[in-house]
């Protein structure tokens, strides 16, 4: 169903909130130039205002030169152009202390970097790292790698029924062994949204490090990372309307300050001795090499554009849309909708139907111009507890509106009568 035709008569006055979106397509080029496309991945990755990409092009256009080398003006004028792409960012994400935010091409580059960094040089054997069922792989993998490779134990918190975290049983596990308890902020494959401080004050009973998956935090919450209490927060710019690449961790600075660097090279030492070398100062330390510099840029200028959208209503929006979709699928004979109810979710919406693979399901709502996921949305040992090997996810962000529900549950209706008959 069209945008243009949609029927507003079947949507209660309790859901008005999604109707319309809350950023206009028309500053989006790719949904501007397809205006039947209904484009529900943005828990994969978003689509990109036009501000974000003028800004790249301006940077590249004008200010383009190695930052933190020359001392020509166009040199100074991109390591400016940088550092001020980090004071914009951090405020976005309310840091305070700039230099704690190490931009990363995202967040599993900046979980990799703790785990690695600050795991290698904190975790011994005989430790206990606690994980939860949620996580996405990028929060998984390392932290299992890193507890085989010193010899520490590796626990997964598990889960309700309903794909919320069992925080009773959670809190059990945290034990004065455990150093490290890594958690999303909120699932990309079922929604749930996680609450972040109780976690943080099972880490904080024990003195463990609590690290914090960001990737489908930042861009959906109104959130002050500083008053979240965690250790370690790690994002993707390329989820928040910003360009592929881009992203980071910010961590304490006393945790940067104490650990190793990530990776050697250029811009992150202080000294070369033939025998030693020094680090430079934070953020550099982490920052080795020469910098995707758009990165930083392209994401400032969607911090700008998300600010004036109205950070606090996006969240809102998504959720009101994510319950539309949740009802009119549930209507649909033989979906199942997975997951916590809507009010304790993002955006995200994950379901299957009957026993048609989410594979043939999705291809068969992109005939409909439906984009949605199917897969195991990296997140393999919670389809193992979900007993399914696979979703179909429909994803919902700024530039969606009521008519990207009515589709997706059209098609997903069409698509049921079609594998029916
Ligand atoms: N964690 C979560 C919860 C995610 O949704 C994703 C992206 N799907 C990641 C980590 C990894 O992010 P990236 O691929 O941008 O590094």
């Amino acid at each position: 169903m069209s945008r243009q035709t949609m029927s507003r008569t079947r949507v209660s006055d309790a859901e008005l909130a999604g109707m319309t979106s809350l950023a206009p397509r028309s500053d989006f080029p790719l949904l501007a130039a397809q205006p039947h496309l209904h484009y529900l991945d943005s828990a994969a990755t978003t689509q990109k205002p036009r501000v974000v990409l003028d800004a790249i092009t301006r940077y590249y256009e004008t200010v383009n030169a190695n930052p933190h080398r020359g001392a020509y003006r166009l040199s100074a004028a991109a390591t400016e152009a940088y550092h001020h792409a980090r004071v914009r960012i951090a405020k976005f994400l309310g840091v305070a202390d700039v230099d704690t935010l190490i931009f990363t091409r995202g967040t599993t580059e900046s979980l990799n970097l703790v785990a690695s960094a600050w795991g290698r040089a904190n975790v011994k054997a005989g430790d206990r790292i606690v994980v939860t069922r949620l996580e996405h792989h990028a929060n998984f993998v390392p932290w299992q790698a890193l507890a085989s490779a010193v010899g520490a134990e590796f626990v997964i918190a598990e889960l309700h029924a309903d794909g919320t975290i069992d925080l009773d049983a959670m809190a059990r596990l945290v034990t004065p062994r455990t150093k490290v308890v890594a958690f999303g902020h909120v699932s990309n494959a079922l929604g749930t949204v996680n609450p972040v401080a109780e976690i943080v004050g099972m880490a904080q009973r024990v003195g463990a490090l609590a690290v914090c998956d960001g990737a489908q935090g930042a861009p959906h919450l109104d959130i002050s990372v500083d008053s979240l209490g965690v250790d370690a927060y790690a994002f993707s710019g390329h989820k928040m309307l910003g360009p592929m690449g881009s992203g980071g961790l910010v961590m304490r600075r006393a945790l940067l300050e104490q650990m190793p660097p990530y990776q050697m090279g250029g811009d992150m030492i202080a000294h070369v001795g033939d025998e030693h070398t020094t680090w430079n100062v934070l953020p550099h330390k982490f920052e080795a090499g020469t910098p995707n510099v758009e990165a930083p840029i392209g994401l400032a200028a969607a911090c700008d554009y998300l600010t004036a959208l109205g950070r606090g209503n996006v969240l809102a929006h998504e959720r009101a849309l994510a319950a539309q979709a949740m009802a009119a699928l549930a209507e649909i004979p033989g979906v199942t909708v997975l997951g916590p109810p809507a009010n304790r979710r993002g955006g995200v919406v994950s379901f299957t139907l009957a026993d048609v693979h989410p594979h043939d399901l999705s291809q068969m709502l992109d005939a409909d111009g439906v984009c949605v996921r199917a897969g195991h949305h990296c997140a393999q040992p919670l389809m193992r507890a979900l007993n399914v090997h696979a979703t179909t996810r429909a994803s919902f962000y700024v530039y969606n509106d009521a008519s990207d529900v009515e589709a997706l549950a059209a098609s997903v209706d069409a698509a049921r009568r079609k594998f029916a008959g």
